[in-house]
């Protein structure tokens, strides 16, 4: 197609996220920054595009299936394409406590952003690529999803979120059809607000490192997961 393509991030309003935004955008993609925030969102999408980038906004809380509905609707009607997705959004909630001993209200929330939310963003959006014969997701996932990580306690909750979310990376590979494909990917310890300062990597060179699997022809990789563009262990 000769139309411009899109891509869509969520929790593009900060950290990974905005540089994911920001860099789609210099590589010519038609961006949707989504955030939870619509304030937060709108801000960033205009720091954005006074560089000239074509970034808009749509709100999108992953942890509401509404919100993720309405999202997709507003996709289809005012882009009518979805090239590109990245399940960016997520949280870190644990607090270094064992997994039976912490609140059972961590664990759940943070199933609900890092794998529901990711979950139901595909669900959702899937029809689009579906009907265009083309997509990409990347699912931002992390080396803590790795099942070595479940064999020492602490960030539990975290941990299970990501092997969750490579777990239905796999899945949704085996299952889609046509030139769509899906991989998750390890960005390393980037510095973030979740990341903190001390972190040895930039959200720029996250984003680096995640960014060329929003451009693989058709027989790139399907179902992996990735660390610095090589497969890296599940
Ligand atoms: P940040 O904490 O800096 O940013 C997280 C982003 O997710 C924010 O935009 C936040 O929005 C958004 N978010 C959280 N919950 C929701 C929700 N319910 N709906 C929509 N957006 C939401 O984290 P990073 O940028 O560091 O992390 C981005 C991704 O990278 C995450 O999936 C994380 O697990 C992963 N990752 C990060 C690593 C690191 O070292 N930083 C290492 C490995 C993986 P809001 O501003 O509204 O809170």
């Amino acid at each position: 197609s000769k139309e411009r393509k899109v891509a869509l991030v969520t929790g593009g309003n900060r950290g990974i996220g905005y540089e994911l935004v920001k860099q789609l955008a210099l590589k010519g993609f038609q961006v949707i920054l989504t955030s939870r925030d619509s304030e937060t969102g709108h801000e960033a999408a205009q720091k954005l595009k006074v560089s000239t980038l074509d970034v808009s906004f749509v709100q999108m809380d992953v942890d509401s299936q509404e919100s993720i509905r309405q999202a997709a609707i507003t996709v289809s009607e005012c882009f009518g394409r979805l090239d590109v997705l990245i399940n960016n959004a997520g949280v870190y909630l644990d607090e270094n406590e064992k997994l039976m001993e912490m609140e059972p209200s961590i664990l759940e929330a943070t199933m609900a952003t890092n794998f529901f939310g990711a979950y139901h963003v595909i669900r959702s959006f899937m029809p689009i690529m579906e009907k265009q014969g083309y997509g990409r997701v990347i699912n931002v996932s992390s080396e803590y999803g790795a099942l070595r990580e479940m064999s020492s306690p602490g960030v539990g909750a975290y941990k299970l979120s990501k092997l969750a979310l490579n777990g239905l990376t796999r899945l949704v590979a085996a299952e889609i059809k046509g030139d769509i494909q899906i991989n998750a990917v390890d960005p390393g310890w980037v510095s973030s607000d979740m990341g903190g300062p001390s972190a040895p990597r930039t959200p720029k060179q996250a984003a680096e490192s995640i960014l060329w699997l929003a451009t693989t022809g058709p027989e790139g990789p399907n179902g992996g997961f990735f660390r610095d563009g090589k497969r890296t262990d599940w």
